[in-house]
């Protein structure tokens, strides 16, 4: 059993950057990684098109004004092969490998005598606290789908896409799923592959990337201010770096509010949520932007009988993560690609040849799942974790995820999570919120240490008022109305609850503050 201060699991950006910052506190630090390499999820979805949806610029560390400097983004959205490169440069930069256990996979976890005994595939750990970097969406999700032994050709998940790439040139293609995932890996397979059909359950509200090559020009101006920049990221609802509506949509008239919504819409991406303050706390500010939405992509799609197909209704604009598309409706234009909708025509199951729907055999080379993961609570109840007394975390979670402040779960004392349920997370800027998230927990563990407390845990009355505000604030939202895996939908049997804070990074920001102005309010140092 090796012994270490903390160990971190997971090597993603949230367990790089805990490394790197408790390594430099003095903590011996043990990150465990299932995977065969370091960058979490930019290791694992290598899938054509893959990249961030959130300006590059913003979608990395913060920490080192050095390191910002001295990186250069060549596209507004990095694609994955891009930020890659990135987390190899600064797990080279600042000597992150050494401590990063590849192929170790936590299966179990248990808390005795104030620290953690941990087991994994490939050895044991024992750590003093330990640190879940395990990710909101790092465990694919395979639909069950029946004779799949049978099939005869090649199938693939977006997130667990061959190292070395695979060839679609003269294929046919099925895609099914049209998240994120399928909305960017849709255009580029088209391009590549003879036939492409895409199997469609929810058409998606996606917003354009206007992705294009980042001049000099613009990374200069970006760096010379960027220390700012990322303060007014910090001190935004959403992580993101620019400034936000503080106006009613219902409260403009509706040239005013159309011109602002054509304005927003090529150069805020995934920020166009933010476009009025009200547009998701209001159906009819709501109504607005979904309408403006649909008629932007009706304008993009050539075959009006696919219109009825591919316009979202039936729920909020926003209320499931909008994709980032680049070129994703046009792609529906070609006569080498067609759309399945499989709330008419479900897929049964595999055939030796392909895919068979309620209606008819389509036959194909190649079967891609772009459906998603096992989202936010997935990768924290996959290994067993026993807490105080024997309790587990599923036993603790069964009615859905609580935390206190998204940070600790009460009765699992000296574990913390980065960046999952009841904090901001995918709600925002994912990396920016990790970044806060391990400050956090790195300044805790440094009072701790200072009273000389060994244990640090969080109360159930803290948890059950952190819990009721989480509800609450979603309650008032208009994310509830959709089916998403913000609400547990992504799999299921899940408990319907809303995972995420909805608070904004910046409300979630002061509420931290407050905390620990008021002496840790809620936890317990001991
Ligand atoms: P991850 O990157 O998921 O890393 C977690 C790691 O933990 C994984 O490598 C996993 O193998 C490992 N792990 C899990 N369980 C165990 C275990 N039991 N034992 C050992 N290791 C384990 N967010 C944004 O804000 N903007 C974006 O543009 C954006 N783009 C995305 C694109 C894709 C394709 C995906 C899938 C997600 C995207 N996200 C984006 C969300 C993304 O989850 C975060 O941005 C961020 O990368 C999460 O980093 P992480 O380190 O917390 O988790």
């Amino acid at each position: 059993m090796t012994d270490v201060d903390v160990v971190v699991v997971g090597a993603g950006f949230a367990g790089l950057r805990a490394l790197h910052t408790l390594r430099e506190r003095g903590y011996a630090v043990a990150v465990l990684e299932a995977g065969d390499g370091i960058g979490g999820v930019w290791h694992w979805n290598r899938y054509p098109g893959a990249r961030c949806d959130v300006r590059s610029h913003d979608y990395s560390y913060g920490f080192d004004p050095d390191l910002e400097q001295e990186w250069r983004w060549t596209e507004r959205y990095a694609t994955q092969p891009e930020i890659l490169r990135y987390v190899d440069h600064v797990v080279e930069r600042f000597d992150l490998a050494r401590d990063v256990h590849l192929r170790t996979r936590v299966t179990r976890m248990v808390f005795r005598d104030a620290g953690w005994d941990v087991e994994t595939t490939n050895g044991a750990w024992r750590a003093r606290f330990v640190v879940m970097a395990t990710g909101q969406l790092s465990i694919p999700k395979d639909p069950e789908l029946p004779g799949q032994a049978d099939y005869a050709g090649t199938v693939l998940h977006t997130a667990r896409w061959p190292r070395e790439g695979i060839d679609l040139t003269g294929k046919r293609v099925g895609v099914i799923g049209t998240g994120s995932s399928g909305t960017q890996l849709v255009p580029v397979v088209a391009e590549q592959a003879a036939h492409l059909t895409v199997f469609q359950r929810t058409p998606n509200f996606s917003i354009p990337a206007t992705n294009g090559p980042v001049s000099d020009e613009e990374d200069a101006a970006v760096k010379a201010v960027y220390r700012e920049r990322r303060e007014a990221a910090r001190n935004s609802p959403t992580g993101l770096s620019f400034p936000v509506s503080r106006e009613s949509a219902l409260e403009v008239d509706p040239e005013e509010r159309r011109r602002h919504y054509d304005v927003q819409w090529p150069t805020t991406g995934f920020g166009f949520l933010l476009a009025y303050r009200d547009l998701m706390l209001d159906e009819a500010a709501n109504a607005t932007v979904a309408d403006f939405v649909r008629e932007k992509i009706a304008a993009k799609v050539t075959k009006p009988e696919l219109l009825p197909h591919l316009l979202p209704e039936g729920y909020p604009f926003g209320a499931k993560r909008p994709p980032v598309d680049s070129g994703y409706f046009e792609t529906f234009n070609r006569d080498d690609v067609e759309l399945v909708d499989v709330r008419d025509t479900p897929i049964t199951g595999f055939t030796e040849h392909g895919l068979q729907t309620t209606e008819r055999e389509v036959e194909l080379d190649v079967v891609v799942f772009a459906t998603g993961f096992d989202a936010m609570t997935g990768a924290l109840l996959k290994p067993e974790i026993v807490g105080r007394d024997g309790r587990t975390l599923r036993e603790a979670w069964d009615a859905g995820p609580r935390t206190y402040l998204g940070l600790q779960v009460a009765g699992f004392p000296n574990l913390f999570v980065v960046a999952g349920p009841g904090s901001p997370s995918l709600l925002s800027n994912v990396l920016l919120s990790i970044e806060q998230h391990v400050d956090w927990i790195a300044d805790l563990l440094d009072a701790a240490g200072a009273r000389g407390a060994e244990v640090v845990e969080v109360t159930a009355e803290a948890e059950a008022g952190w819990v009721a505000h989480v509800n609450e604030r979603a309650e008032a939202t208009l994310y509830p109305q959709a089916r998403s895996y913000y609400m547990g939908d992504d799999v299921p049997g899940k408990p319907r609850v809303f995972t995420p804070y909805v608070g904004g990074v910046r409300g979630y920001k002061r509420i931290l503050e407050r905390v620990v102005a008021d002496d840790y309010d809620g936890f317990v140092l001991s």
